[in-house]
């Protein structure tokens, strides 16, 4: 029996045809920065986010920190969400390795700041305080494409407070797909961005991150001290390009799969199923306590792997089918009706 597996959109294994990308890559050594397919990725993904380079990293979390060190100095600080995974997922790295301080800041329901409130979070110039600089945004935020004005809105108050702008775009083609624009209008005016290609895209390792040139290099030695410059690191990269040329527009049928997801779990009186425009490929629901183990096993006896807790986050991706969906309603009913 095929296990579904709905935890993540990391957990997707490469298909045969990336594979073979990746096996037929050519192959040099990165740190001498002659890896002909990295630095092609590099490229690629710099032109797709608008900016004049790129950085090939082993992951998002090294790609975060890194830009996090590249734009501010010990005692500087940057504003970024409560629940932002560059704050509160990444063990503290800015902060550990880099003396920076976050400034972490409550968000609404639809991932955006309340910009008034942003603004009284920025520390006045006053030795008491940490500098302010740089302030750091999540998109897609917990599968939930930020609004286009609210990009624009961000892009002013940056301005206004002159503040750098970072770009958490782990997920950033589920959000420029679902909202059907180009990448490139979701980043102009930031400072750096941060592209996860092991989620949707279904790579199996790797991060890119992109800013301007002078910030490039300076992340390059950055990179460099945390242990992340690999060496035949195109054979990585190369399930990357193939990932932008075969896995981008595909995101799609994860959303379509989730909006029906949605849909029919709504019709289930004891979940709560949360509704919402601009959600991509991640179904979230509540549930009583009472039910969490049961439904659990449950589901875990079909195969269909998720971790359920209180609010459970279901995630689609690119190795669960139609079919798959199908059954993964079908249980539902089956737990709910007996
Ligand atoms: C997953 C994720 C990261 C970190 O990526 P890893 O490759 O798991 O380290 C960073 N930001 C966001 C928004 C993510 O979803």
């Amino acid at each position: 029996m095929k296990q579904i597996d709905l935890r993540s959109d990391t957990v997707t294994k490469p298909c045969e045809a990336m594979k073979k990308a990746m096996m037929s890559a050519e192959l040099g050594d990165d740190v001498y920065m002659e890896d002909s397919t990295v630095n092609k990725l590099e490229k690629m993904l710099a032109q797709i986010m608008g900016k004049q380079a790129g950085l090939f990293v082993p992951s998002g979390t090294q790609s975060n920190l890194i830009a996090l060190l590249t734009h501010l100095n010990r005692g500087e600080e940057y504003l970024a969400g409560q629940k932002a995974h560059l704050y509160k997922y990444e063990a503290g790295g800015a902060a550990v390795l880099g003396g920076i301080q976050p400034q972490p800041v409550e968000l609404l329901p639809n991932g955006t700041f309340d910009l008034n409130k942003l603004e009284e979070y920025i520390k006045p110039d006053n030795l008491h305080f940490a500098i302010t600089k740089l302030l750091c945004i999540e998109n897609t935020f917990w599968g939930k494409a930020l609004p286009l004005d609210y990009l624009d809105d961000v892009r002013n108050f940056a301005k206004k407070h002159s503040l750098k702008l970072h770009f958490d775009g782990a997920r950033i083609f589920n959000a420029s797909v679902k909202l059907n624009v180009d990448p490139k209008d979701l980043t102009k005016g930031f400072d750096s961005v941060s592209v996860c290609l092991s989620k949707g895209l279904g790579t199996p390792v790797g991060s890119v991150l992109c800013g301007n040139k002078e910030f490039i290099d300076k992340a390059r030695r950055y990179r460099k001290m945390l242990g992340g410059g690999m060496r035949q690191a195109g054979i990585l990269a190369a399930a990357g390009i193939f990932a932008l040329e075969n896995n981008v527009e595909r995101l799609k049928e994860d959303h379509e799969n989730a909006a029906f997801l949605t849909n029919e779990l709504s019709k289930i009186d004891l979940l709560n199923v949360e509704k919402y425009e601009l959600q991509t490929n991640m179904v979230f629901f509540e549930i009583d306590e009472k039910y969490i183990e049961p439904l659990s096993n449950f589901m875990k006896e079909r195969n269909i792997l998720m971790s359920i807790e209180p609010k459970t986050r279901i995630v689609l991706h690119k190795d669960i089918s139609k079919e798959d969906v199908n059954f993964i309603i079908k249980s539902f009913n089956k737990f709910f009706n007996s």
